[in-house]
């Protein structure tokens, strides 16, 4: 998982995600730090998480749905569907303000 604590540009510049996220503005920082507890939760071997509750100006109806749900992180949990399913029908889109929890 290096590459999403840093990277080294082109020349040679070591770039840390937190100082590069920072530049890229909050939209990319809250998408890196939403990845980021993923990735943390699926190297601490959990397999369902949920879908923080919450809504603002900017909720749409996909996070209506989604928010408060229980997802199988990994896919493979019987009962509960994916992060990626609910990824695909659109949540965590621009301006999203939910994330995901341990259980
Ligand atoms: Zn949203």
């Amino acid at each position: 998982m290096d590459e999403l604590t840093g990277f080294v540009d082109k020349t040679g510049n070591k770039w840390d995600m937190g100082r590069y996220a920072s530049l890229l503005g909050p939209e990319a920082t809250i998408q890196s730090f939403r990845q980021g507890n993923l990735n943390g939760m699926v190297e601490a071997r959990m397999t369902l998480c949920r879908i923080t509750e919450g809504h603002s100006g900017n909720t749409c109806s996909v996070c209506l749905k989604w928010a408060g749900q229980v997802v199988s992180l990994t896919g493979d949990v019987p009962g509960f569907p994916s992060i990626e399913e609910a990824r695909e029908e659109g949540l965590f889109h621009p301006g999203c303000i939910h994330n995901i929890q341990i259980l």
